[in-house]
């Protein structure tokens, strides 16, 4: 008879402790995440906040250090196709026109003082397929290419999932790949290697 009753206290224990972590987190909610909502910079280090958000209106912030949608910011990219070699899923597309002697200075230099030698006319990033590993990123020599911290991007047509970053149009491209095949027209023709004198026959003995 006395494990009955104490069963039965056992269980309203139970019940009030679970209620009271309930009733808590109830009145807890009703607070902003500190005073300045979800703009607060210490948002992630407070325990106490809103439940529900006015999405999109509202929307929690992403950490600085995040991996989200990719930026290259193609001012400093040189073309050099580590990026795309590196993705394991084939999501970087590129193409390059090597830069003619006297467009060296119109191409310029990298923000880091590092001379550019190729146009890069296309430069997409297919984000609806990117899994933002990071690879990308890690392997880029002029660091110019990164994650932000913009985590919503959704939209109605597949292809605007793909990013263009070129730095030349169409009929731009088309000119520079004529020049630069004019130039190398005008090249001298590079001089013949000498021939490797005979090997001298080794001399059989009678
Ligand atoms: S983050 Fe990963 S999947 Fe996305 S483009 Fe870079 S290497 Fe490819
Ligand atoms: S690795 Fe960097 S510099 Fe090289 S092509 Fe990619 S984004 Fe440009």
């Amino acid at each position: 008879m006395s494990e009955y009753f104490r069963d039965i206290g056992s269980s309203i224990t139970t019940i009030l402790t679970g209620m009271g972590i309930t009733l808590r987190h109830f009145f807890s909610a009703v607070k902003r995440k500190g005073d300045a909502g979800i703009d607060d910079d210490n948002y992630f280090s407070q325990v106490d906040g809103l439940v529900t958000l006015q999405y999109p209106r509202e929307a929690i912030p992403t950490p600085e250090i995040g991996r989200y949608r990719l930026y290259n910011d193609i001012d400093d990219c040189i073309g050099c196709n580590q990026c795309a070699r590196a993705c394991p899923i084939d999501c970087i597309t590129i193409e390059t026109i090597k830069v003619t002697k006297d467009d060296l200075a119109v191409c310029g230099k990298t923000s880091g003082g590092q001379q550019k030698r190729f146009w890069v006319p296309v430069f997409d990033i297919d984000v609806a397929q990117c899994m933002t590993c990071g690879i990308c990123v890690s392997v880029c020599p002029t660091e110019c290419l990164y994650h932000t911290q913009v985590s919503d991007f959704s939209e109605f047509k597949r292809e605007n999932m793909i990013y263009h970053f070129g730095n030349l149009t169409k009929l731009e491209a088309e000119a520079k790949q004529k020049k630069l095949e004019e130039e190398k027209k005008a090249a001298p023709a590079p001089k013949p290697k000498p021939k490797p004198a005979p090997k001298a026959e080794p001399e059989t003995g009678s």
